[in-house]
């Protein structure tokens, strides 16, 4: 059986701990590999190799690092392909939607390439009398990326730009569903020109984790996955003092608002609910009409869209709108949750329980389901189900319908449907969600733009790509330098202004 190996030092390494996670195909429910599971020797090892290696690319310059960068972006385009068919194989997702994975992290490697404009500092002369000041921003040494299965190659990516073009090393810990394509990032690199051991990728799990989290040499954490651990990063990174940006679950409200065309409110809901299975966390998985007369032609013309919705493996190519969810526990967990929709009384409009593929039955798919009349105290509203399952929550107004976007503890994405301009500005005013689409379902920011949710759907400071990214890979030095010739008074006792 083939094994996905740590990528340590610029080569495969099998690691000591000699425990192991299977690597399912989705589609088929069969184990395709089995991934290294680090060590909390094997963790050390790899950080310890990555301080070493980052002295001299931390000390290369910013220009000769971007030149890695548009190495990388050609590679990334000439192994596009590829890379998707893998990326499909272990995550279920279409051919197209891989591919849509990949080129949203090559954006991010694009933007990286003008690292040395956002690395520059600021400069002020004759501060005082012969005294100039100037900041710069220096990486941090070795940091860790914690990335999760739904976007396997993207969130890598958006890590993997920013932190090395601004010259740290990273120990990228990938999902351990789906680890074979951040292996082949790191390979690209290797031919892209970056030194080895300046990218460690080390597979595992907790105990990977844990390592990664207590080490006295790692500076900063980024990670995304599901809340829960995003706290539980963001506590144990602060309790040794490193920077930690954790980003977490989802659950995105679409309003839907009397005057909104409703065909194309139809078609981005059922495209934001239903695409990649629901596994995304910018996916919609509310929608909430304004007023009844709203809600009833909406769902009427959700039905049709969703019973057309057509599920199969991604080597059924363009035939296939979504794949399998990723695992057995997953599938298993979304459908236990449409049970208690069942139970505490929300309609089930379109119901996919009964979903069979022929020639699939072991693969974990999972049909699509249409909820009417949720209301925000059944567990199918509270929890982020995180497959193919949209909720109708009706609102009598415009308020009612912001307040429940607001009241919700997550606030990573949110979308209005209006034709009325008013409404869209006060919506994207007032609502404390990080971000929105105004008749956009998926409103995720280009890669010069920062990605990042509020409330529990993101601990810590800055967001993702754009500026905020080269900000939370440096950190600022302010030197304030004046010559012989300026200094004019002896001893200075008292704190003063300058003139
Ligand atoms: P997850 O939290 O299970 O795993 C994420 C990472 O944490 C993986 O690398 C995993 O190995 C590690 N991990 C898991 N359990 C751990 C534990 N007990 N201790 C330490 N580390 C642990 O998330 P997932 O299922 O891979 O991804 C789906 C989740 O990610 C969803 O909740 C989704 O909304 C979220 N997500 C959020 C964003 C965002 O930007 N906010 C983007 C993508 C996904």
């Amino acid at each position: 059986m083939r094994q996905v190996n740590h990528w340590i030092d610029g080569k495969e390494a099998a690691g000591t701990s000699g425990r192991t996670a299977d690597v399912y195909n989705p589609a088929t429910g069969e184990v395709q590999a089995k991934v290294a599971l680090a060590s909390k020797a094997d963790m050390d090892a790899a950080i310890a190799r990555a301080a070493e290696a980052q002295v001299k690319w931390g000390a290369t310059n910013p220009q000769r690092r971007a030149r890695v960068m548009m190495k990388m972006v050609d590679l990334i385009n000439r192994d596009m392909d590829k890379m998707a068919e893998v990326l499909s194989s272990e995550h279920g997702k279409t051919f197209p939607d891989a591919k849509g994975d990949i080129q949203r992290g090559l954006e991010v490697i694009e933007f990286s390439v003008g690292a040395p404009h956002q690395l520059k500092g600021e400069f002020i002369d004759a501060a005082g009398p012969g005294i100039d000041m100037y900041s710069m921003r220096q990486p941090l040494g070795v940091v860790a990326a914690i990335t999760p299965f739904n976007f396997p190659a993207m969130i890598p990516l958006w890590k993997l730009g920013p932190a090395l073009a601004s010259g740290n090393a990273v120990i990228l810990k990938p999902s351990e569903r789906d680890p074979t394509v951040p292996n082949m990032l790191a390979a690209l690199f290797q031919e892209a020109g970056l030194p080895d051991g300046v990218l460690q990728v080390v597979h595992g799990d907790k105990e990977a984790v844990d390592a990664i989290l207590d080490s006295e040499v790692i500076q900063a954490v980024g990670f995304v996955g599901s809340t829960p651990i995003a706290q539980y990063i963001y506590e144990r990174a602060a309790a040794t003092g490193k920077r930690a940006q954790c980003f977490g679950g989802a659950k995105n409200h679409m309003i839907i608002m009397p005057d909104a065309d409703l065909d194309q409110a139809a078609d981005a809901l059922v495209g934001a609910g239903f695409g990649a299975a629901g596994e995304r966390c910018m996916a919609i998985s509310v929608a909430v009409p304004v007023g009844e007369k709203t809600a009833d032609a909406l769902i009427e013309k959700l039905v049709p869209r969703i019973e057309k919705l057509k599920v199969g493996p991604w080597t059924a190519g363009n035939d296939v709108d979504y794949g399998p969810v990723v695992t057995k526990a997953a599938r298993e967990n979304i459908l236990r949750l449409v049970e208690t929709g069942v139970e505490q009384g929300a309609e089930l409009v379109v119901d996919g329980r009964d979903f069979a593929l022929q020639g699939y039955e072991d693969g974990f798919f999972v049909g699509p389901h249409l909820f009417d009349r949720v209301t925000p105290d059944m567990d199918i509203y509270k929890t982020e189900i995180f497959g193919p399952v949209l909720s109708t929550v009706r609102a009598a107004s415009y308020e009612d319908a912001l307040k429940l976007a607001m009241d919700n503890e997550y606030g990573n994405g949110t979308a209005i449907f209006t034709r009325d301009g008013d409404t869209a500005r006060d919506f994207a005013s007032r609502v404390n969600v990080g971000m929105i689409g105004v008749n956009v379902p998926i409103p995720v920011p280009l890669a010069y733009f920062t990605f990042g949710g509020w409330k529990k759907s993101g601990f810590g400071d800055l967001n993702q790509h754009g500026p905020d990214a080269f900000r939370f890979y440096t950190r600022t030095k302010t030197v304030t330098s004046r010559w012989p010739s300026g200094i004019k008074e002896g001893a200075a006792f008292n704190f003063k202004a300058m003139d």
